[in-house]
């Protein structure tokens, strides 16, 4: 039931299991971070609390790009597969989702019936093969197609392994909001993930997206329009 994603120069394997201590409080069954690691996407999860992750975790991942992720089960058991982040059949793609994907049943299908073999029993998991089926070497543009097809709620996190300067994140009817750093630049579900690192953020609206690189956050409509949004400044502590 949480979201943070991180792109920076610090290992991200720590700014994302920090931010998803502090989201502890939304409740969640499972956990798990995925960190662009030279050239690989590495994922680590697992049922269970936090500090089962961690533990699971051997040293830290290299790597300053990743996202990561507190589960509260809708579809599919709390389980080590069900658990995010998910990944498209390469591993190229890797996502991580609060909400829920109405439409999943139809997508799964189709994807089964293109080829697709999936891990988990999570309505997530589509959005993973369906960036893998869209992608046309632009993850931007590929989200885009993508929302054309999902419905739901969503707060999503995407990275790509081909494009590892690049976080994307997505909000409808779940939140999600943006911290501007220098340098670096932060998603997470709420304010106080994030805050020890920044007290400039974007609160995402509903249908909107960002595109997150180490020196710059640009918001866009779900049509890819850019939207001029307001920095909030956040001046209370936790
Ligand atoms: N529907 C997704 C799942 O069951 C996401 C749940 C959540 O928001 O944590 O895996």
């Amino acid at each position: 039931c949480g979201i943070v994603g991180y792109i920076g120069f610090r290992p991200a394997q720590d700014v994302l299991i920090k931010g998803l201590s502090k989201l502890e409080y939304r409740g969640y069954d499972s956990a798990g971070i995925a960190v662009f690691d030279n050239g690989d996407l590495h994922v680590e999860k697992s049922v269970g609390r936090l500090a089962v992750l961690e533990e699971q975790i051997d040293g830290t991942i290299p790597g300053f790009l990743g996202i990561g992720h507190t589960r509260w089960a809708t579809h599919g058991r709390p389980s080590d597969d069900n658990a995010h982040p998910h990944t498209d059949c390469s591993g190229r793609f890797v996502v991580v989702h609060n909400g829920i994907i109405e439409n999943y049943l139809k997508l799964r299908e189709e994807l089964i019936a293109k080829g697709h073999t999936f891990q988990s029993e999570t309505d997530t998991e589509v959005v993973a093969h369906l960036i893998e089926e869209l992608y046309d070497g632009d993850l931007f543009n590929t989200t885009i197609r993508l929302l054309e097809k999902i419905e739901g709620a969503y707060a999503l996190g995407i990275i790509a392994r081909d494009e590892p300067d690049k976080l994307i994140a997505v909000r409808k009817a779940s939140p999600l909001v943006i911290g501007i750093g220098e340098g670096e630049n932060f998603i997470a579900s709420d304010i106080p993930a994030i805050l020890e690192y920044t007290r400039e953020t974007y609160i995402l609206d509903d249908g909107e997206m960002a595109v997150l690189t180490r020196g710059q956050v640009d918001v866009y409509d779900f049509a890819g329009n850019k939207i001029d949004k307001d920095i909030f400044h956040v001046t209370w502590d936790t």
